[in-house]
């Protein structure tokens, strides 16, 4: 089976990975221990993902491929957005993330509670220029959470089309919808990372 590197250790993330890159042993940064954290001070998406993707690829000199993803609510001004996985703090706790985006939303009605998440996706080869491919996914954010699916903000992203929460889809409903499993289609389609 062939091997892809992703450069993440979130385990939400692989276990996403796992589902939609069928046929394919999906390693991670679980199987480097060795690798330093990878500090991500990007400004955007793009910026992080490169800074992960790159790093490992160098690294490993091997081809890698790392997601940069999160949450953009338009009542906040596009924030958690690059801040989504420690917007409560360094703990990176998703249950403390989420509540402070419904606290900052208590008097936010309905129509006003419009959100999208966002993946960019990087893929580095050693010497190679960086190649980026983002998907999106709309949705509202619920008045409560509600779900014990996915990881991160999921209990709080209501899906429209599903009239359920991201957290109550089962992993294949959600990744026939999300902005990760987008991201990776168009990714798919560059017929390169298939000749690794
Ligand atoms: P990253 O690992 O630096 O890209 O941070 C991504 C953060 O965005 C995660 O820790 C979650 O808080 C949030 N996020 C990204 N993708 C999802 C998702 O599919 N569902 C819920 N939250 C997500």
């Amino acid at each position: 089976m062939k091997e892809i590197v992703i450069a993440t250790e979130n385990k939400g993330k692989i276990a996403e990975f796992k589902q939609l890159l069928k046929g394919w042993e999906v390693r991670s940064l679980l199987d480097y221990p060795q690798i330093p954290e990878i500090i991500e001070n990007g400004e955007t998406f793009a910026e992080n993902a490169a800074i992960k993707a790159e790093t490992l690829a160098n690294h490993l000199n091997c081809i890698v491929i790392a997601d940069d993803s999160g949450l953009e609510v338009d009542a906040l001004q596009g924030r958690p957005g690059v801040y989504s996985a420690r917007y409560a703090g360094d703990s990176k706790s998703d249950e403390a993330n989420l509540r402070k985006v419904l606290a900052e939303l208590v008097d936010v009605p309905a129509e006003d509670r419009s959100a999208r998440f966002i993946c960019v996706m990087a893929v580095s080869r050693p010497n190679e220029q960086t190649l980026f491919y983002e998907g999106t996914c709309e949705g509202i954010i619920a008045q409560e959470a509600i779900g014990s699916n996915g990881f991160g903000y999921d209990p709080i992203f209501y899906v429209p089309k599903h009239e359920k929460t991201m957290a109550e889809l089962s992993p294949e409903e959600k990744n026939n919808l999300s902005h990760r499993a987008n991201a990776i289609n168009k990714l798919l389609t560059y017929e390169h990372v298939w000749n690794v």
